[in-house]
């Protein structure tokens, strides 16, 4: 491994101070799942390495406020699985925090860094756009916040800028009553990454969400508003034609070694059917 300098500020002042004094040069460590991998296979050589993990506005937790759920930044995907909120009001968000790695992985994880990572096979990223999640980040010009969807620019590459760190996730609790349910495929139990992650979330008016991962350079949101697709009386040829609409935007590589692009593809098709069902017998039921 290269040598780097290590800072572990103690405030978020400090932290964006040096994330901005040294721009591309410093990389945010987290709980170092994706990093420390990139670190040793020299895949990334920053000058410096900043641990965000002592810094008090940004200890783990997750907390409901104004009709928000917010998430800290150093809250790790077992907590996330396991949170009340989060498993009443954002089922598949908790289901794709449950399959992130094996349990080591889950229990050093966080949410915050799946997303920063911006992998385009990043298990939660389809469940942040169904549910309408944002990023709110502090960089040298203050707070702003970027919704999930508007964050993701390719493969690890975000539209965060010089200075700039998550500081929390937030998701809008729904205001019609929202079921959703995330699927996965991969090439084996445990510890690989997702040949297709899928989210699908159905409201209350027939409204259906679906985002789905590594099936191209980022994970892809889409939205049907015509309540065909959780209509009961609707022809599968309509619903067929609907769901075809929206996974027409996957664009799977042919270089992964993952899965090859046709597997991917009727994967994404087997899952979405699945996800959609699931979540129309949940909002039946109530969940
Ligand atoms: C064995 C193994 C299995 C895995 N399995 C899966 C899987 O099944 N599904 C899946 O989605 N992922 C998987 N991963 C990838 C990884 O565990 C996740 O992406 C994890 O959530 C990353 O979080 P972290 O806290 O470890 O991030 P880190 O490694 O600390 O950081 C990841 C990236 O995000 C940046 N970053 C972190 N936090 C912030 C922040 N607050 N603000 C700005 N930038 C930030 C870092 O600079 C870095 O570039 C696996 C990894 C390993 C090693």
């Amino acid at each position: 491994m290269h040598t780097f300098s290590y800072a572990r500020p103690q405030s978020l002042a400090e932290a964006v101070a040096l994330l901005e004094t040294h721009g591309a040069d410093a990389r945010v460590l987290a709980g170092g799942t994706d990093l420390i991998v990139r670190l040793r296979d020299g895949s990334l050589r920053p000058a410096l390495v900043v641990d965000i993990k002592r810094i008090a506005e940004l200890r783990p937790g997750i907390r409901e406020t104004d009709g928000r759920v917010v998430i800290g930044a150093t809250t790790v995907m077992t907590d996330v699985a396991a949170d009340p909120l989060v498993l009443r009001h954002f089922p598949a968000l908790a289901e794709a925090a449950a399959v992130v790695g094996s349990v080591q992985i889950r229990n050093r994880a966080t949410l915050a860094g799946n997303i920063c990572n911006a992998s385009p096979a990043a298990d939660t990223a389809p469940s942040l756009l169904v549910h309408g999640a944002s990023v709110v980040a502090r960089g040298p010009g203050g707070t702003r916040r970027i919704p999930v969807d508007e964050l993701f620019v390719r493969s690890g590459v975000t539209t965060l800028t010089r200075g700039e760190l998550v500081t929390s996730i937030e998701l809008p609790v729904p205001k019609e009553r929202m079921a959703s349910a995330h699927e996965r495929r991969t090439r084996r139990r445990g510890h690989d990454l997702a040949s297709v992650t899928l989210t699908c979330g159905v409201d209350a008016t027939g409204v259906t969400r679906i985002a789905y991962g590594s099936v191209g350079p980022r994970a892809v949101l889409v939205t049907d508003e015509t309540g065909v697709l959780a209509d009961p009386a609707a022809t599968d040829e309509a619903k067929a034609a609907i769901l075809e609409a929206m996974l027409a935007g996957a664009s799977p590589s042919p270089r992964s070694m993952r899965a090859g692009p046709a597997y991917r593809l009727a994967m994404l098709r087997v899952l979405a059917r699945r996800a959609l069902a699931t979540a129309i017998d949940r909002l039946a039921a109530g969940e």
